[in-house]
């Protein structure tokens, strides 16, 4: 079963012309489910495709954002772009940066009483802890491990 994803239709249909640039971005963030940094995309993709620079991938990336192509939030001061656009909460690993997907249950969108004043559009939660991978390492007494992944 595979639900592949017209990346050129979704492109135009969003109004996007259909740069060579654009097409490589999007294959890789829009075709499945990712949550990536700009540098991540880049240093992905930098092999294949060598003509492709940072600022090209973080002007895509910010473009598919504001188009609703993809939702951005922030990590640690990193931009992290999430092909899931519908809401919902996460989790990150402080160790190797692994970031997961969390449903928002419906008790959770109860606004705090403080927040009564507001019109609340959205809201978002970064749970951020050890993930069970790196709780194994850590038993085994890896503490010095290299290598240490970053988003
Ligand atoms: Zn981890
Ligand atoms: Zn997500």
């Amino acid at each position: 079963m595979s639900t592949a994803i017209d990346i050129p239709s979704l492109l135009r249909g969003h109004g996007f012309r259909l740069t060579p640039q654009r097409l490589t971005v999007a294959e890789l963030v829009l075709s499945k489910p990712a949550h990536v940094t700009a540098r991540k995309v880049y240093q992905t993709l930098k092999e294949d495709h060598p003509a492709l620079s940072l600022n090209t991938v973080y002007l895509t990336l910010g473009q598919f954002e504001k188009s609703g192509l993809l939702n951005r939030f922030e990590i640690n001061g990193n931009a992290v772009f999430d092909s899931n656009t519908m809401p919902h909460n996460h989790a990150c690993c402080s160790c190797c940066g692994v970031i997961i997907d969390l449903p928002v249950h419906q008790m959770e969108q109860q606004a705090p009483s403080l927040l009564n004043q507001w019109q609340i559009q959205t809201e978002h939660r970064i749970w951020v802890g050890l993930c069970p991978n790196c709780m194994d390492e850590d038993r085994a007494g890896k503490m010095n491990k290299s290598g240490v992944g970053s988003i």
